[in-house]
């Protein structure tokens, strides 16, 4: 099997003669990088993290970066989030440069980071403090909503110790959600889930980004992940952190995380990511 299977050439479209002029639909670009580096220096190391690394992604597109450890891909999300600087190169978000963190790109990390003195309710509601002129009962009526929608109905005064993991993510994935950002920035927010509450994950998450169309850009090292829920899969390869190949995934949704043909391009993927991880031990 070759990468042919994983990026389909493009059949080639003839214009019938006969048919008038069709405007093409474009989506416009939500997220531009262009030219990112990112040197980190320690006393212990100094590490190309990122190194001239561009991207584009679309509204409402699921991009998933894909790489062995190391190579740079909480970095990348990071500069995008506005949480750190790159030496050079730059971020736009909806044409706007990205200089800081805004209510318009929301991330959420492996540990859900959730403020244990308040219940799941309160906790989505403080997210919503970022946005200027809800009033108390808005916060409340937007809260609850969104709880509903990760699956948390009945669970709105919980207090977090009260909460499975699986849970605390799904209070973590409401507050993210609630203030309505533009896009949504997931670094293995699974990763640290055992593989039954994952796969509800899989699912509820597919089914949230139908019903948001959220642009999301998630981090994974896992191929089956990426594949399950990615419209293009970005490879990226260590020292220095590059974007090393780039998928599309034209698989139906809802995926499931066990089909078979999903299987087909999940085993491919993983071939190009050995080789990638092969690469850089040499
Ligand atoms: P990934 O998320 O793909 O595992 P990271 O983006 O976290 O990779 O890190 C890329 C490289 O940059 C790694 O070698 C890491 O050690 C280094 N790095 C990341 N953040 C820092 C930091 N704050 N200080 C020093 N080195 C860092
Ligand atoms: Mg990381």
């Amino acid at each position: 099997m070759t990468a042919a299977l994983l990026m389909p050439a493009a059949p080639a479209i003839s214009k019938p003669a006969a048919l008038p002029d069709v405007q093409m639909r474009v989506t416009p670009t939500r997220i531009r990088v262009e030219g990112l580096s990112k040197r980190f220096v320690t006393r212990r190391a100094d590490v190309q993290a990122l190194d001239n690394v561009s991207l584009e992604i679309e509204q409402g597109e699921f991009v998933c970066l894909i790489g062995p450890s190391g190579c740079g891909k909480s970095t990348l999300l990071d500069i995008i989030a506005g949480l750190t600087k790159p030496d050079s190169g730059t971020v736009e978000s909806d044409g706007k440069a990205v200089t800081a963190p805004a209510p318009d790109r929301m991330v959420m990390f492996q540990e859900p980071a959730l403020f244990p003195w308040l219940d799941a309710l309160g906790n989505v509601m403080f997210g919503l403090k970022l946005k200027p002129g809800l009033t108390k009962n808005d916060r409340l009526d937007i809260a609850h909503r969104y709880l509903k929608m990760v699956g948390l109905g009945g669970f709105e005064h919980s207090y977090i110790h009260e909460l499975s993991g699986g849970m605390k993510q799904r209070v973590a994935l409401a507050r993210s959600l609630a203030p309505d950002p533009k896009v949504l920035l997931m670094d293995e927010p699974f990763a640290a889930l055992d593989a039954i509450t994952r796969e509800q994950l899989y699912d509820d998450l597919q089914m949230i980004w139908a019903q948001t169309r959220k642009t999301i850009v998630f981090v994974t090292h896992n191929v089956r992940e990426a594949t399950c829920l990615a419209d293009r899969v970005v490879l990226m390869s260590p020292r220095p952190g590059r974007i090393a190949q780039e998928f599309d995934i034209p698989l139906p949704r809802p995926r499931d995380i066990n089909g078979a043909e999903l299987s087909r391009y999940a085993g491919e993927m993983a071939r190009s990511l050995k080789t990638v991880t092969d690469r850089s031990r040499q």
